[in-house]
């Protein structure tokens, strides 16, 4: 894995995720599987869609106590059709390593067999770079990280899930003079972004 492959693969996020595991947090890992299995919202249960929400906030460590959805505890490797499929990357989201939480985006395009399951797999790759960055770049502290304005805006878009907002962000940061192209091209790009975005990450301490 070169900095070239990992900036624009749209097929490689196995190799990725190998490349930056030691590195990635238990939280990032868990919040990567989650992002992936709500692509695909309208095909869940409202079981398997509770199990995400469960699984975000267990990553987030707002909660301790962990509780799976019936039929997602219940899900096994011998299903094959897509139901089964998906409420198996449901239950990958609650693995005790957090490494194989990663395995939900399989699922996820496994059960997407016979559709756009290369479209989806890109977007995976756009997954793992918002979420885990660019591990070939160091993106230094700024006094711009302080300003109320720019801290407001991140966690109004955190705490709503607003990406679409993230280049509101992106100009925020400049108005206080953060120049870093890193950081700012990843904001106004169309993602998709997810929970544990990066750069909303390191202005408001998340990881
Ligand atoms: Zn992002």
């Amino acid at each position: 894995m070169d900095e070239t492959t990992w900036c624009t693969t749209t097929t490689e996020r196995f190799w990725m995720l190998e490349y930056i595991q030691g590195r990635a947090t238990p939280r990032q890992l868990r919040l990567f599987g989650c992002a992936c299995v709500r692509r695909v919202w309208d095909l869940l249960s409202d079981d398997e869609r509770l199990a995400v929400e469960r699984a975000e906030h267990w990553a987030e460590g707002l909660t301790s106590v962990v509780l799976v959805p019936d039929r997602v505890a219940s899900a096994t490797e011998f299903g094959s059709d897509q139901p089964a499929i998906l409420a198996l990357a449901a239950l990958r989201l609650f693995e005790a390593n957090p490494a194989q939480a990663v395995h939900a985006a399989t699922h996820v395009i496994r059960a997407q067999r016979g559709g756009d399951w290369r479209s989806e797999l890109a977007r995976q790759c756009d997954l793992v770079r918002c979420i885990f960055g660019n591990p070939f770049r160091t993106v230094g502290e700024g006094p711009w990280w302080q300003s109320d304005m720019v801290r407001q805006i991140a966690q109004a878009i955190a705490g709503e899930q607003r990406f679409a907002d993230l280049p509101i962000l992106a100009d925020a940061l400049e108005d206080a003079g953060c120049t870093d192209c890193e950081i700012l091209t990843h904001l106004r790009a169309p993602g998709p972004h997810a929970r544990g975005c990066w750069p909303l990450d390191l202005i408001l301490g998340g990881r």
